[in-house]
């Protein structure tokens, strides 16, 4: 069962003492890997593991955390990370109004200049989105779509998946769902169409049970398959063949490395 967990950063400081052997686990359970840059080091350093390990992609992007240190130069690097052959997306960027980590009109700037960057190097976008979905909505239908893109660890509601649906995005859903107390993720993933859903752990953070409270890593994407079939009345066999095939579409991925023995 080949899973692909959309979501994750390797290269956090959380990995330091095992890294390796958290890619390896991935690999062993099936589950290739996008390692999400944060900001231009974080980009280059995922760029590293993609070519070291064959299940593992890379993207580039500034979280919107991170827009008020951004500079002329930082977009210059940018553009030059998003052409390189292991980039498979440009991200994460975004808004995010919840911990207004920097000025909201810079975060609103930034994630413009972002788009432009991502269509320039013909890649999708994954959007990072906290309690701004107004001007995310505002921001995406004034440049226009179609888009291709993912708005990650999705947990809003269903009028505005439908507006995101609508504009070309798939939805990652996280280990947040395996949470109690989301009855509306839950009837949104019932209603959504699957072909538009993707799994992902979003680690270090966001564990799902039955390991929350732990380190979150990309093998734990299983028990995210595992609870969209539970609340779809699907197969998690059939979840993950799916969203798979998401994944691969979407990031226009190479064939996914066979484990040996297969
Ligand atoms: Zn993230």
């Amino acid at each position: 069962m080949k899973l692909i967990d959309t979501h994750a950063h390797l290269d956090m400081t959380a990995y330091r003492r095992d890294r390796a052997a958290v890619i390896m686990r991935a690999f062993t359970e099936d589950v290739s890997i996008i390692t999400v840059g944060i900001d231009i080091d974080s980009s280059r350093a995922a760029i590293t593991l993609a070519k070291e390990y064959r299940h593992v992609y890379a993207t580039a992007g500034i979280h919107p955390h991170y827009a008020a240190a951004v500079d002329d130069e930082a977009l210059i690097q940018l553009t030059k990370l998003s052409q390189v052959q292991e980039v498979v997306a440009l991200g994460e960027i975004g808004l995010d109004y919840y911990r207004n980590l920097s000025p909201r009109n810079i975060q609103r700037d930034l994630f413009y200049e972002q788009i432009k960057i991502a269509r320039q190097a013909n890649l999708p976008l994954i959007i990072h989105n906290r309690k701004s979905d107004h001007d995310l909505l505002a921001i995406l239908r004034d440049i226009g779509g179609p888009y291709r893109g993912v708005v990650h660890s999705f947990f809003g509601k269903i009028e505005f998946a439908r507006h995101l649906f609508e504009l070309g995005f798939y939805l990652g859903i996280s280990g947040s769902v395996t949470f109690p107390n989301n009855k509306e993720l839950r009837s949104l993933i019932a209603e959504s169409p699957l072909e538009r859903l993707l799994v992902e752990t979003d680690a270090p953070y966001l564990t799902p049970v039955p390991f929350r409270g732990q380190r979150n890593e990309p093998s734990y994407v299983r028990y995210v398959a595992e609870e969209i079939a539970q609340i779809r009345g699907e197969t998690v066999e059939e979840i993950a063949r799916e969203t798979t095939a998401n994944a691969v579409t979407l990031f226009n991925l190479p064939q996914l490395p066979e484990r040996d023995g297969e």
